[in-house]
């Protein structure tokens, strides 16, 4: 008699994971249900949430005001399409989207990822100066150590070397990268940090139709964080050269870096905001991008008079009645407070692993905090010992780091840290 095929033999069979392999062995966890802070796997074992299943689920799981939302909307309906039609509750969020942004985005387009809102942030920018009759400002301007999304316009801005950009040559657009600065979150831009992105301006100005950045903090692309003040030189040059400054919030959004929004550290305004992952709580997928009255009414009234973006699950209605419940818990929270005390917490907990010598930095901003090491963690050996620890932690290339939701208490914060810090000091072989 063979025995029939658990839920893991069948996912190998199957499913293919993100970053995956269909033929290496990864270890995959199932899960069978997530409450508050923590994950249930189907054998029974609970996991203390340190990622926010990748910076979304800032309320933690299965919030009951969250779910009351989601099953409100579905007895009106689960989905409608936005092609001449319009409903209640993307009405609302736009508006509320509209409020708590920076004062000059006005317009709000809807769509289902993060990836396509940048790529529609970035048609935006091309569209705008092809309506303004200078066609010929196609490209966008970046920084190294990027990432926007795994689509073929996202890539093409995100960094060359993490983005494998020599892998889809033929094929990614070509665009202008500049070394990214080295000015800490604390410390004055130098000429040296924004002299690169200025070159690539004075140089390309005529060609380039956005600069496109991940404002304080650099996510997938490394984890850097760099200066406010570097992020107010970046807008005045936008402005000097007549490039629009596309700011990619859809990690940072949401009050993960301290601030509601990034840029707010500097006190800058974007021209197009993208935003997504926590605008659900991370209960569903929706994204957004935003842009002020003068591109909306430059696109508008110039040629074609379409934006040429649509996508068949835009607005939809279950994600903007999630997006509205998590809006509404956040703002009824104590959330800055919350977010500096998991700073507080980071700090203490992480910055002993300086002391180990195959850690190369940790640094905390908000509710993140980065261990990167010399050398890249074994997946296969650090995966299970996080798992075995008691917490959910998904490291990636050099770089273990935390984001637990803003709900986490202290003593879970502490297990997730003592188990990075553990789990580090038990690294000596990688050496
Ligand atoms: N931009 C940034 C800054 C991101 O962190 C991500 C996702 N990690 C994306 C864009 C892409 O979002 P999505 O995975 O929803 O397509």
């Amino acid at each position: 008699m063979t025995n029939s095929p658990t839920l893991l033999d069948r996912d190998h069979s199957y499913v293919w994971h993100p970053y995956s392999s269909m033929t290496a062995n990864h270890a995959i966890f199932p899960v069978k249900s997530a409450h508050g802070v923590r994950i249930k796997l189907t054998d029974g074992r609970e996991l203390i949430d340190g990622m926010s299943s990748w910076w979304s689920a800032i309320h933690g799981y299965n919030h009951p005001a969250m779910n009351q939302a989601i099953s409100d909307q579905l007895k009106d309906m689960s989905h409608i399409m936005f092609g001449g039609l319009t409903h209640q509750p993307a009405v609302d969020l736009a508006e509320q989207l509209v409020k708590i942004t920076p004062k000059s985005l006005n317009t709000v387009f809807f769509v289902d990822s993060g990836s396509v809102a940048t790529e529609v942030a970035m048609k935006m920018a091309i569209q705008y100066w092809y309506a303004k009759k200078q066609p010929e400002k196609q490209k966008m301007l970046t920084i190294r150590y990027g990432y926007h999304g795994d689509t073929f316009g996202a890539m093409s801005v995100s960094d060359p070397e993490n983005g494998m950009h020599s892998l889809f040559s033929d094929t990614l657009a070509q665009q202008f990268f500049a070394d990214a600065p080295n000015c800490n979150f604390n410390q004055d831009c130098t000429e040296a940090d924004i002299e690169p992105l200025h070159t690539q301006l004075k140089n390309n100005q005529h060609q380039i139709a956005a600069i496109i950045m991940e404002p304080i903090v650099q996510g997938a692309g490394g984890m850097r964080f760099y200066s406010p003040d570097y992020l107010k030189r970046v807008r005045k040059l936008c402005d000097q050269y007549h490039v629009l400054l596309i700011m990619d919030e859809i990690a940072t959004g949401f009050g993960r870096t301290g601030k509601l929004f990034a840029c707010e550290h500097a006190e800058i305004e974007p021209d197009i905001l993208c935003i997504g992952k926590a605008l659900t709580g991370g209960y569903m997928t929706l994204a957004a991008s935003l842009c002020n009255d003068d591109i909306a009414e430059t696109i508008s009234n110039g040629e074609p008079g379409l934006f040429m973006h649509g996508p068949t699950f835009m607005a939809n209605p279950l994600a903007c009645s999630a997006a509205l419940a998590s809006l509404e818990i956040l703002f009824n929270s104590p959330w800055q407070q919350r977010v500096k005390q998991i700073e507080q917490h980071l700090k203490s907990g992480l910055t002993p692993c300086l002391q180990h010598p195959a850690v190369k930095d940790v640094r905390i901003l908000g509710a993140i905090g980065v261990v990167e090491l010399h050398k890249p963690v074994n997946m296969q050996k650090i995966q299970p010992q996080f798992v075995e620890a008691g917490v959910w932690v998904r490291p990636f290339n050099h770089l273990i780091y935390l984001m637990p939701p803003y709900i986490i208490g202290i003593d879970d914060l502490n297990t997730l840290t003592t188990a990075v810090a553990t789990i580090i000091s038990n690294i000596e072989d990688e050496l």
